[in-house]
Formats: structure tokens, sequence, C-alpha cells
């Protein structure tokens, strides 16, 4: 063989193996590509990994989406929408974005679907308590009075949303805080960008506010982790297998203080002004929509487990996976064949409800 001769056998031999291996699904294309992208918004990590798509624009406009839902609902950035309603409350209503308006709208149902255990006029208790992730000891907390007098302007039915997307905080002083709906809704928009820009595979991850968009592939469920609220970040208690749902925790783990051998976690009870203290230590929500996820999930942990399982049952759109203090897990029917325990946790008592 001469060198010529020789050189088209070994490129002969090397479309022959790259044919070989494309139709094995080794060698990446554009539909088996993944991308992904991390940032810090809304004072939590936000990871959104998109399957069999390369076109990194639409991570660019699911993120700019995101900023823009930040951008108006903070109640800390002082120019947001939230911020306006905030500074203008027991003065005047203000006019809103659709957006801005529906999430308050959505908030204001839940508060009164939970009578009041979830309640987005929580802000002057939130500001009061003023609970952050790392934290771990403080040497003082409020006293009863400043606690009693922050709950005076925490009331839902003071929320008033009128015509022409405005929104009106009737005392002085009252504030909304969305920090536990904002997230959920901000799922949905990004699923929204991604079905528009054809992506239907994805995972949306908005610190803990998970959306299984679609499926993996071959039509499997996704697998998404509940995380162990008595091991360490990522260590899972079980995982869930879902399609096309969103996965929403809430619990007392991550943003937390101990005072005097007490802890102290960031959900607050209106009813008390203080931190919820029951049996449960994390609830998960299994929904379509994720902003349904993350307000009950919110409210079940406020409700605890008896006012919890009562709440999830009377919907016909969310499930519950609840985990108590004394290391049970209770599990919706719905969800039992879903769910699996990690095995090596055994001293976990699954209970159906
Ligand atoms: P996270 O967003 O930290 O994962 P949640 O979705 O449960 O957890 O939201 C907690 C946040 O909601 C708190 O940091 C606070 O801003 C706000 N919040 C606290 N208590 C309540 C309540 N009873 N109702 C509505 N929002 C609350
Ligand atoms: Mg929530």
């Amino acid at each position: 063989m001469n060198f010529k001769k020789n050189n088209k056998f070994i490129i002969l031999l090397l479309i022959l193996l790259m044919l070989i291996l494309t139709s094995c699904g080794v060698v990446s294309n554009k539909k088996t590509a993944t991308i992904s992208r991390t940032e810090f918004l809304m004072d939590t990590v936000m990871t959104i990994r998109i399957y069999h798509k390369s076109d990194k624009k639409i991570l660019d406009k699911a993120f700019d989406r995101l900023k823009e839902i930040e951008a108006k609902m903070s109640s800390t950035i002082e120019t947001s929408e939230v911020s306006n309603i905030n500074n203008n409350a027991g003065i005047k209503p203000v006019t809103v974005s659709p957006d801005t308006y529906f999430v308050i709208k959505e908030a204001k149902r839940f508060a009164e679907l939970s009578l009041g255990a979830f309640d987005p006029t929580i802000g002057p208790l939130v500001d009061l308590w003023d609970i952050k992730a790392g934290e771990r000891e403080r040497d003082f907390i409020p006293s009863n009075r400043e606690v009693e007098n922050m709950k005076t302007l925490v009331n839902y039915k003071k929320l008033e949303l009128l015509d022409n997307n405005q929104v009106f905080l009737k005392e002085k002083n009252m504030k909304l805080a969305l920090g536990s709906i904002v997230k959920g809704y901000a799922t949905d928009e990004v699923k929204k960008v991604l079905s528009e820009s054809n992506a239907n595979s994805a995972i949306i991850d908005l610190g803990g506010n998970v959306f299984a968009h679609g499926v993996k592939e071959d039509d499997m469920p996704w697998k998404i982790g509940i995380q162990n609220p008595f091991g360490l970040p990522g260590e899972y208690l079980g995982v869930i297998r879902v399609k096309d749902k969103s996965v929403v925790t809430s619990g007392d783990y991550e943003r937390y203080f101990f005072f005097n051998g007490e802890k102290y976690n960031h959900i607050i009870d209106p009813s008390t002004g203080y931190p919820v203290n029951n049996e449960i230590t994390g609830v998960s929500i299994i929904t379509a929509r994720s902003i349904d996820a993350d307000a009950l999930s919110t409210t079940l942990f406020v409700l605890g487990l008896d006012k919890g399982i009562e709440l999830i049952n009377s919907t016909d759109y969310a499930n519950a996976i609840f985990i108590t203090k004394a290391k049970e897990v209770y599990i919706g029917k719905e969800l039992k064949d879903k769910f699996d325990l990690i095995k090596e946790l055994i001293s976990f008592i699954p209970k159906e409800y």
C-alpha cells in the first residue's frame, strides 16, 4: 500500500467509526446536547438545565425574564413595584404591571384559602425577625411587645386589589413580602419561555423551587431528590418520579438560628408573630403550577400536619410529602408508587394519609 492509498483507507475507517458512534449516540449532536446556566438571583442560586438543545439564547431569555420579575417584585429593591406599594401603604393605591398584580392576587387567594396561615402582608414580621441563611446562633430575639406591635400590621384583609391593576395596603407601615410565592411564579414563567423556544425537556431549579419540564427522554419520568432535613445539604431522603410537575419544599433547616437552645426558622406564624414551631421539619408539594406549590409549601408548613393534610385533601391539584421532627414521612396516596425512600434511612416510617 502506498501512502496515498493508506491515507484513503484511514479516512474511510474514520468515517465508518463516526457512523457507528453516532448511531450509538456516543458522539454528541444537537439532539443530545445539554445547556445549563447558574446565577445568583432573588437571594438564591438558580440553575436552568435544558436537554436536547444547544442554543444558549434560550438561557439568555429565561434569565432576562427572571431578572425582570425580581426587579418588579422584590421588597428589598427600592425601585420595585412592590416597594412602591409598600412606600404608599396607608396613602394611596399604586398601579402595577399585570405580572405583579397576578402574583399578589394569587397570594391573597392562598391567604383566604388558609384563613391567614399564609399571609403576603407578613413584611413587618419578616423584617423584625430578619432571619437569613448562614446565621446559626443569636444572643437576642425581639421582645414580646415588638412582636405584638408588628403583628397588628399583618392582615391580608387590608390588602386591596382594585380595578386597573391597582394595589393598596390600607394601613401605614404595612408591608408586602412575596418571598414565599415569587419563585414559584418565576419558575412557571421560565417554563413558558422554554416552551416558546421549543425547549421541552429541562430542569428549572430556582433555589430548590424545582420544575421538571416535560420528560427527560423516552417518555421516562424525572427523578427529583427530596432533601433529608436531618442530613447534609444535598443528601436525599427520597426520590420522587414526576413528569411535567413542580416540586417545592419549605423547611426549617436552611434559614434559621438558635437562641437559648431553641430553633427559630424563617417561616412565621401570622397568628403568633413567632417563627413556626410545630411537628413539621419539611414539607414538599407536587403540582402542575409552581406558584401553587410554592405558596402551598409555606402554607402547610405553618398549618402543621393535621390541618395541612386537611387542606391538601381539599384540593384536586396538589399532593404533599410531610417530614416530621419525629422522623416520620407522610405521603399522599396518589404519590405512593412515585416516591422511593432511600433505604439506608430505615428510621423513617412512611405513613399514608
Ligand atoms: P424559601 O423561599 O426560603 O425556600 P418559602 O417559600 O417557604 O421558603 O418562603 C419563606 C419566605 O416567605 C420567608 O423568608 C418570608 O419572607 C416569607 N414568609 C414567612 N412566613 C410567611 C407566611 N406565614 N406567609 C407568607 N409568607 C411568609
Ligand atoms: Mg413557598
